[in-house]
């Protein structure tokens, strides 16, 4: 069965790309089927996995508008073992495109239905807002992971994003989960992350992933080059601490299908 999980958090700059791309580098480096869905009118999930922006020759948006297919609109990414759905700047007029469609909530769940089971994890990097294009993917989605970066403020987003899941649960999508909050861009020197951090837990327990991911130049290096951190230092914290949350990530999938069967 494929799981259709969601990288939302309407803060900037909180991770949701960089995880979005090395998980979906990690999970396919552990033999998963993956395709990564860029929503994001920046394109940065697209440019951060080697594929050309300015060169598409079909993006999400011709997916949400009907005039394309999903298969159609799905690249190799740049060789990375896994797939991408690209984006671009065109993507802002999805707001005003969708007005005219029907099902307009459910434009991308119906697209990715169509694919069956092709693959075994799909992974949406989410725009930094609560619009449209995030309905679409909280619609599709099984599970909204939420990237935090452990500061002042983080709280009080995460609120708001809860409160816009459980909308989401209500009307479009009964079966959304909150699959995880992950630590990005972690200083365990910093008192104020470590703080966070232990409010994260007494609130949210087991819906923390154990895995933190460090603050690690390398990661933010890796997207220049339009490659996952895994293939440019493998052997960095960065790297190890993606392919560490994709284990977890499995491991907590293989025991949930064992619960259940
Ligand atoms: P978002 O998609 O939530 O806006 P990004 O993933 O684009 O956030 O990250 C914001 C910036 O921080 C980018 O420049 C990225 O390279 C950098 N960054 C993200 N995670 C890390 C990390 N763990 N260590 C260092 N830099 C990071
Ligand atoms: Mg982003």
């Amino acid at each position: 069965m494929t799981k259709i999980l969601a990288l939302a958090n309407q803060k900037g700059g909180v991770g949701k790309t960089t995880t979005s791309v090395n998980l979906a580098a990690s999970l396919a480096a552990t033999k998963r089927r993956v395709l990564l869905v860029d929503i994001d009118p920046q394109g940065n999930a697209t440019m951060g996995s080697g594929v050309d922006k300015y060169r598409l020759q079909h993006s999400v948006l011709d997916v949400l508008l009907g005039q394309t297919g999903a298969e159609q609109a799905i690249s190799a990414a740049g060789g990375h073992g896994y797939d991408i759905v690209p984006a671009n700047g065109d993507l802002t007029a999805a707001e005003v495109g969708l007005i005219q469609v029907p099902r307009k909530e459910y434009r991308l769940r119906d697209a990715l239905e169509s694919l069956g089971d092709r693959y075994d994890y799909v992974l949406i990097d989410c725009p930094p807002s609560l619009n449209m294009l995030t309905v679409n993917a909280l619609a599709a989605a099984r599970g909204v992971m939420i990237p935090i970066q452990c500061e002042y403020y983080a709280l009080e987003g995460l609120t708001a994003l809860i409160k816009t899941i459980e909308r989401i649960r209500e009307g479009v999508n009964p079966q959304l989960e909150i699959e995880g909050l992950l630590r990005t861009m972690f200083d365990p020197r910093n008192n104020l992350a470590n703080d966070v951090s232990a409010q994260l837990l007494e609130h949210f327990g087991d819906r923390v992933y154990r895995t933190i991911i460090p603050r690690n130049v390398r990661l933010a290096e890796a997207p220049s080059h339009g490659i996952p951190v895994l293939h440019y230092d493998r052997a960095s914290t960065g790297a190890l601490a993606y392919l560490a949350l994709a284990g977890e990530i499995i491991r907590r999938d293989q025991r949930t299908a064992g619960d259940s069967a």
